[in-house]
């Protein structure tokens, strides 16, 4: 069966853009032009994951993602057209899944799509039995990390990671030190341009979702890391 996903954006050339990609990709979609609209489609149709944009007419995509949460834990993509907007999406807890910057490429778009339907479908133990996640198994080494900061890119067991820009800093900064033990307050000067005591929760919630996605790329592979109950975090060193 073909995931529907739901596209709330106002402006019609970007929803032409994201719908023909998505339809490229084989999903069906729905667009809506104004939050109202988008939860009136989604109280009465059932949606795989909605595709958010921040700024629309009647209300931000905020709002419309916490009225959503209070009920369903549908994946949301968000999408941000400024830096405040992606600090409030990344910073906060705003239970959106990922973001994704405009102006973007579809493909851009429909692959983070893809990638946050695998994971969410590949944590969702409900959802074990789903057509959508490949059988091939991945046979996975004691080899963990390959980090390339020029391309800002990171690779675990061979697998590319899609990291959002926190989850990617928190990884190398882990990554760089095994066995060292960071407090959240540590990680966040590493990961935060402005690091916040009153955030401290913030790593705790991006540490998670970064151990999904490992598990994701290697469900053979034990957590690499580790969590000091009361401190913080550090890398498993291998031997
Ligand atoms: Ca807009």
């Amino acid at each position: 069966m073909r995931q529907r996903i739901l596209v709330v954006e106002d402006e019609p050339s970007i929803a032409e853009n994201i719908t023909y990609a998505l339809e490229t990709e084989q999903f069906e979609f729905k667009w809506c032009a104004t939050a109202q609209s988008g939860l009136d489609a989604w109280r009465s149709e059932p949606f795989d994951l909605a595709i958010l944009d921040i700024g629309l007419p009647d209300m931000d995509g905020f709002e419309v993602c916490r009225e959503i949460r209070k009920t369903s834990t549908m994946p949301i993509i968000f999408l941000t057209a400024r830096e405040t907007e992606i600090d409030r999406v990344v910073g906060l807890e705003m239970g959106g899944d990922d973001y994704v910057v405009k102006p973007f490429s579809p493909r851009e778009l429909t692959a983070r799509v893809k990638a946050v339907l695998r994971r969410t479908i590949a944590i969702d133990p409900t959802a074990a039995a789903a057509p959508t996640r490949s059988k091939s198994p991945q046979r996975c080494e004691q080899s963990g990390f390959h980090i390339d900061e020029e391309r800002m890119e990171i690779h675990y067991h061979h697998q590319k990671l899609e990291l959002t820009r926190y989850e990617h800093r928190l990884l190398v900064a882990l990554a760089n030190r095994p066995g060292r033990v960071w407090t959240r307050m540590q990680l966040m000067e590493q990961a935060w341009e402005e690091p916040d005591t009153a955030m401290e929760r913030t790593v705790d919630a991006h540490i998670k979702t970064l151990r999904a996605k490992l598990r994701h790329a290697c469900p053979d592979a034990d957590d690499p890391i580790r969590t000091h109950r009361g401190t913080g975090y550090s890398m498993r060193e291998h031997a």
